[in-house]
């Protein structure tokens, strides 16, 4: 059963006023509120057991070892990953996409060598590249979309030569919603001998991810984006791929041993987690991941596509509004491949004004470019005004955003 008013208490930041109003938070995207039982989880490990991981031969360093390779497990069974050595902790999807853009191109590219995005990417899929171009000469390509936020896939499978050595897209727009065609993406790859990296900041916590099913070589998300800790998240890679790639940082933990002659590098995952990990957001993610499976990803997913479905349903209703990846027949109520978001602008009002207005009414959504200013120059836009949507949110929480953006239009 999800029950909306026993999970809402459970998220006791949701119940607090700004500026006198009750909150609406609807920038879930940006970063999620965190349950009770996250926040407990950590108080209690810093009460209790707090000491360093993998090092100490004391109750309590065990313990909290312990609990941190409880969380890999916990990661690995959540996204199906064979075996606990393809999870690799990392600070968040940023971290991840870094990892692999410095290692890949250090172990398999050379000059002219070409790694494929699209034209959706948040920018820290596209800038980790820029960087290896001005640093390595590596050649950045992306896939164009169609205006309705669409992969073109023919076009991709033409953008493919023997020079290109990795795919890299995200699995779900940040600023739109497009749940994107990466099965067939990851098929036509894999057709051309091609790996795969799924930025899946945007997908993993809105509905169920399954690496095997989908065949990607790697899978980057952050916590702090699915109801557990900031600074930390995971870069799920095929054990074979983990196995040879080059280390992206070094130091403590990720070594077996270490002469002034030389050193050897310990076995993925720890190969890439050099110094002391953040043990205890580690437990904070595993809780929340927890919390998630009890509450069933499938229902969720459901729960936020019906929120989606009715904004749009509400908003639709509303003079001069412009949806963006939102198709026609989606706008007409059928249903689409998208997820969780709703992003528009109004007439001519700026985004910026209408967040800013709609704060005064205590209705946090995101505006500006969303670390997507490549995609905002595809639509020939400044920015956009996002709601986006997570568990806890009601439809009467979309309600008063319609309410609110019917308000502020009469500004106008
Ligand atoms: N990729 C996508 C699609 C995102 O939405 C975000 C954050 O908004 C990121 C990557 C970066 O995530 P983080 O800042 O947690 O590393």
């Amino acid at each position: 059963m999800y029950n909306i008013s026993s999970i809402r208490k459970d998220f006791p930041i949701l119940s607090r006023t700004v500026y006198g109003k009750p909150l609406v938070y609807l920038d879930n995207a940006a970063t999620t509120q965190k349950p009770l039982c996250v926040l407990d989880a950590m108080r209690d490990e810093y009460l209790n057991v707090n000491a360093n991981v993998h090092r100490g031969v004391h109750w309590m360093s065990q313990q909290a070892t312990d609990l941190h390779e409880a969380a890999r497990e916990t990661v690995r069974r959540f996204i199906n990953a064979r075996s606990t050595a393809e999870v690799v902790f990392t600070r968040g999807t940023t971290e991840g996409i870094n990892l692999v853009a410095s290692s890949f191109v250090e172990g398999f590219m050379k000059e002219g060598d070409e790694v494929i995005v699209s034209a959706v990417e948040h920018h820290s899929n596209i800038v980790p590249w820029q960087i290896l171009e001005k640093r390595r000469g590596i050649v950045l390509k992306v896939i164009p979309m169609n205006d309705e936020g669409v992969l073109d896939l023919p076009a991709f499978e033409q953008l493919i030569t023997d020079r290109t050595k990795l795919v890299s897209v995200s699995h779900v727009s940040n600023v739109m919603g497009t749940i994107n065609p990466v099965r067939e993406i990851i098929r036509i790859a894999h057709e051309h001998g091609l790996p795969v990296m799924l930025d899946g900041a945007q997908s993993v916590p809105h509905f169920k991810v399954d690496v095997q099913e989908l065949d990607c070589e790697f899978l980057a998300f952050s916590g702090h984006k699915i109801y557990g800790p900031t600074g930390i998240g995971v870069l799920y890679g095929k054990k074979e791929w983990l196995d040879k790639l080059p280390p992206y940082q070094g130091g403590g933990e990720m070594i077996e041993t270490v002469s002034f002659s030389g050193t050897t590098f310990e076995r993925p995952p720890l190969k890439f987690e050099a110094g002391t990990p953040d043990y205890v957001a580690t437990h904070g993610l595993a809780t929340a991941i927890d919390y998630v499976t009890n509450l069933g990803m499938d229902n969720i997913q459901q729960h936020e596509q019906e929120l989606t479905r009715y904004a749009i349903e509400q908003m639709r209703e509303i003079p001069d509004i412009r949806f963006f990846g939102i198709s026609e027949s989606e706008i007409a109520g059928n249903v689409a491949p998208h997820d969780a978001v709703v992003s528009f602008l109004i007439g001519d009002i700026h985004p910026m004004d209408l967040g800013t207005l709609l704060d005064q009414l205590g209705i946090a959504v995101r505006t500006g470019h969303h670390c997507a200013q490549p995609l905002m120059e595809r639509f020939n836009i400044l920015g956009t005004v996002r709601a986006s949507f997570a568990l806890y949110n009601t439809k009467e929480e979309i309600d008063a955003l319609v309410a609110g953006i019917q308000r502020v239009v009469k500004m106008f």
